[in-house]
């Protein structure tokens, strides 16, 4: 029995690492240090978008302005060409024609004014574009390597917790059904620890003094004993 006692401290420090284990695991699945890292790209990703979505409107709204422009210009010419034709007799006629084709210059002058604007911001944003777009770029490559980084902590952690839990089961073969059920009960009940050592008369587990008596049965060995006050297993490795 004092064998499988001892067996069950080993599982028991094995049951101790895998508990870590698999809080740095969960931990470590969360990728909380990857979460901003995350956002950036994020954010770049959407300046890109934003400043492609602003060139589409503008490269439109220049096409627009030059159209209406051309559209006024052939207004204009049509008007003075019939101006010049002689076929217009009267001067009250020929004048209103002049201030109207003189408006139209003017608006066609506005028009190709707002294009110019609209050109000059075109190429202002497309620098930017392109400078955002490198910046997106190594912030995604950063990205990947810390995301493969992490795969790897997470194999390599995984890989630790799948070893120790092989080593506990080839332990565990050695301990009774029984012992091994309690064992788990006082575990839960007990902060993890189900098993202590006595030593000089004492319970590890909670530093109390035991009976002779049990301090005689722990010694010898040939059942499963508890502390008398925290009701965790006994075991003894000798003085
Ligand atoms: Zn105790």
């Amino acid at each position: 029995m004092r064998e499988q006692l001892l067996t069950l401290l080993e599982i028991q420090e094995l049951d101790r690492q895998l508990d870590d284990l698999r809080s740095g695991l969960a931990e470590l699945e969360e990728a909380r240090e990857l979460a901003g890292l995350r956002e950036e790209v994020e954010s770049a990703r959407e300046r890109v978008n934003g400043i492609r979505n602003r060139l589409e409107s503008l490269n439109k709204d220049v096409r627009w302005l030059e159209r209406e422009s051309d559209v006024l210009c052939a207004k204009w010419q049509e008007m003075e060409g019939t101006m010049y034709s002689g076929k217009v007799k009267s001067a009250k006629e020929l004048e209103q024609m002049q201030e109207k084709v003189a408006e139209l210059k003017k608006e066609q002058a506005q028009l190709e004014d707002r294009a110019l604007n609209g050109m000059e911001e075109i190429e202002r944003l497309t620098e930017r574009q392109a400078e955002e777009a490198r910046r997106l770029q190594s912030l995604e490559a950063r990205l990947a390597a810390a995301e493969e980084e992490h795969r790897q902590e997470v194999d390599r952690v995984r890989d630790i917790l799948a070893e120790v839990s092989s080593r506990r089961s080839a332990l565990a073969a050695a301990v009774s059904e029984r012992i091994l059920a309690e064992y788990d009960r006082i575990r839960e009940r007990r902060g993890g620890v189900a098993v202590a050592e006595m030593k000089d008369g004492l319970c590890t587990g909670c530093s109390v003094s035991l009976s002779h008596l049990l301090i005689e049965q722990v010694r010898r060995g040939e059942g499963t004993y508890k502390c008398e006050s925290c009701g965790r297993f006994l075991c003894y490795r000798g003085e």
